[in-house]
């Protein structure tokens, strides 16, 4: 089983839509519903949440 590691996207910014590669995953974790990712976007070089 193998798979990509370089290109791999956590998802888009929900500010400005850029994707957003998962290198740039600042922190995860686990809540009741689910999972929360937060990441930097390389446009608004601001920590968001990857949708
Ligand atoms: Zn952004």
């Amino acid at each position: 089983m193998s798979r990509p590691a370089t290109h791999e996207s956590l998802g888009n910014c929900p500010r400005c839509g850029t994707s957003i590669p998962s290198r740039n995953l600042l922190i995860r974790y686990e809540r009741g519903d689910g999972h929360a990712r937060y990441a930097a976007c390389p446009d608004c070089e601001t920590p968001v949440r990857p949708a």
